[in-house]
């Protein structure tokens, strides 16, 4: 259950494209060092730059990322940091040369926030990969908060159909998800899911319509997760030690656990991929060069490009993608991370505004 946040918002634009009803103030929850709680603060409203949206935040997914980025697993973030990187929101304010879009526009924000579009990534169409890239809710400000500011070239132009809540979770699990995806060999058939999450129950939506079929992999015992993917439409379900019942085609690790791709190369068959789809792992123990023989590849996926957003969105609205979430209001951050990281979240936990 949760509650509207109080904040009075009326229709009044002034010819300019500045909403002139905007309050001065927004609450937002701070990670002001690694290692402790968000703290709820009460912050000036941030002005966009000139390429840049003002926008009121509807609703922001809670990632795994935000507990990495939390516990230090990933380094040098800004500080103080609002975290979270999907979000949904409407545009209120436009800088002066972000024509592309205008207030009242529906956009969602995804994990990349702004890439240079000059380095040698950038000019081989990998700006996933730009040397200059900023992170929505990791080098730059994100949306555990009722306002953020954002690059317009990294604002996706959302349909009405996405305007609720429930749809922060497209925005990364949805298109790391479908980057993973779209990594693995065509003539994949028999797909492994390790950890069954906020992406993969987003992923087995697209990899069932067209024509897959789903193992998934869960945390020893977790007999709850096991039955949201079968539920979903998987067609085996078990613990993640336990052997597939077929050999896979392809793996995709969403788990943070390095132990699962040794154990997803001795899952797959000879010529087939395992995907890493996290930003962090544990360590991947040593194997014997047997389990990757015969031309099997282990590789990462790292960040998005806008084409994935283009074309996961378009597929989302073909599909009627779905999700499964757990609302919780942008005061209890630390309770929805706290979730997530005891497994305790069947889909995604998203913060409402
Ligand atoms: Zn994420
Ligand atoms: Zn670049």
């Amino acid at each position: 259950m949760f509650e509207k946040s109080g904040i009075g918002m009326t229709n009044n634009f002034s010819a300019n494209n500045i909403q002139t009803s905007l309050p001065k103030s927004m609450k937002a929850m701070v990670m002001d060092v690694a290692g402790k709680p968000l703290v709820s603060k009460t912050l000036p409203i941030p002005l966009p730059a000139a390429d840049q949206v003002l926008i009121k935040i509807i609703a922001c997914g809670v990632c795994r990322t935000d507990l990495h980025i939390m516990d230090s697993e990933l380094p040098d973030p800004k500080l103080p940091l609002i975290p979270g990187h999907e979000i949904i929101g409407t545009v209120v304010q436009t800088g002066s040369g972000a024509a592309n879009f205008k207030t009242g526009d529906l956009v969602g924000v995804p994990w990349v926030g702004y890439t240079c579009g000059y380095c040698k990534y950038c000019l081989r169409e990998q700006e996933n990969l730009c040397e200059n890239a900023l992170f929505t809710g990791y080098t730059i400000d994100g949306g555990y908060a009722e306002y953020t500011v954002a690059f317009q070239k990294y604002c996706f132009h959302l349909s009405p159909q996405y305007g609720s809540p429930s749809s922060a979770p497209l925005l990364c699990a949805g298109l790391i998800g479908y980057r993973s995806y779209k990594m693995i060999q065509p003539h994949a058939k028999q797909l492994g899911f390790y950890g069954f999450g906020a992406a993969a129950h987003i992923l087995i939506q697209i990899a069932l319509h067209q024509g897959k079929e789903i193992y998934a992999f869960t945390r020893d015992g977790d007999i709850g997760a096991q039955a949201f993917a079968t539920g979903l439409g998987a067609t085996w379900a078990g613990d993640s030690g336990v052997t597939p019942p077929s050999k896979l085609d392809a793996a995709i690790i969403f788990a943070p656990v390095g132990d699962l791709v040794t154990k997803a190369l001795k899952d797959i068959d000879k010529g087939c991929s395992v995907i890493c789809a996290g930003i962090h792992m544990s360590d991947i123990p040593s194997f014997p060069y047997q389990l990757l023989w015969e031309e099997r590849l282990v590789r990462s996926v790292a960040n998005l490009t806008r084409k994935d957003g283009d074309d996961f969105f378009d597929l989302a609205s073909e599909i009627q993608l779905k999700t499964e979430t757990r609302l919780f209001p942008l005061q209890e951050a630390n309770e929805a991370l706290a979730a997530l990281r005891k497994g305790e979240i069947h889909g995604a936990a998203v913060l409402v505004m």
